[in-house]
């Protein structure tokens, strides 16, 4: 298995020899709802991007002051200060990091 994705709106999986990095299509073909990819699990800042919130060079910022700081600062909060986002949208993309995260805990022993 290679990368797992999920679409943000119906919830439905799919799977692909690609990351989303390399052009994976990324439109879910039931509802046509943005893809997410949740294996290998992705980071918070990084399911903002795919969601299509922030770009690229925001969360390079994010990342670059989160460094600079403490990584002890949630990059949410970080990313929060350089672009408003709704409450809405970190708690989509923090309910798509936990289903990665179950996601990985139950397909552990297949996956490795
Ligand atoms: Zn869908």
């Amino acid at each position: 298995m290679a990368y797992v994705f999920v679409c943000a709106d119906c919830g439905k999986t799919y799977y692909s020899a690609a990351s989303y990095m390399n052009g994976i299509k990324n439109t879910c073909q039931s509802c046509g709802g943005r893809l997410v990819q949740i294996y290998p699990r992705p980071r918070l800042g990084e399911i903002l991007v795919q969601l299509g919130y922030i770009t690229e060079e925001e969360l390079e910022t994010a990342l670059r002051i989160q460094k600079s700081i403490s990584k002890m600062l949630p990059i949410g909060k970080i990313i929060m200060k350089l672009k408003p986002l709704h409450d809405d949208i970190i708690t989509k993309a923090v309910k798509i990091q936990k289903k990665s995260m179950s996601f990985q805990k139950f397909h552990k022993e297949k996956i490795t």
